[in-house]
């Protein structure tokens, strides 16, 4: 039981820590973290989910 809440614990302040989120600005998307960390403007808002997943992977 404590270790299950051991596993959320830390999950629950990775997902705090860096969470982004795809904000369009005209017809550009880009992707933006919790953290302050902000992707290169896209076309694609595939793209931008990409810069985002890969920013959460690695900071
Ligand atoms: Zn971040």
């Amino acid at each position: 039981m404590a270790d299950q809440e051991d596993i959320a614990a830390d999950l629950t302040s990775t997902l705090a820590s860096h969470s982004t989120v795809t904000v369009e600005k005209g017809r550009f998307i880009s992707a933006q973290c919790s953290c302050g960390w902000r992707g290169p403007a896209r076309r694609a808002r595939s793209k931008a989910r990409t810069d985002a997943a890969e920013h959460e992977e690695s900071p």
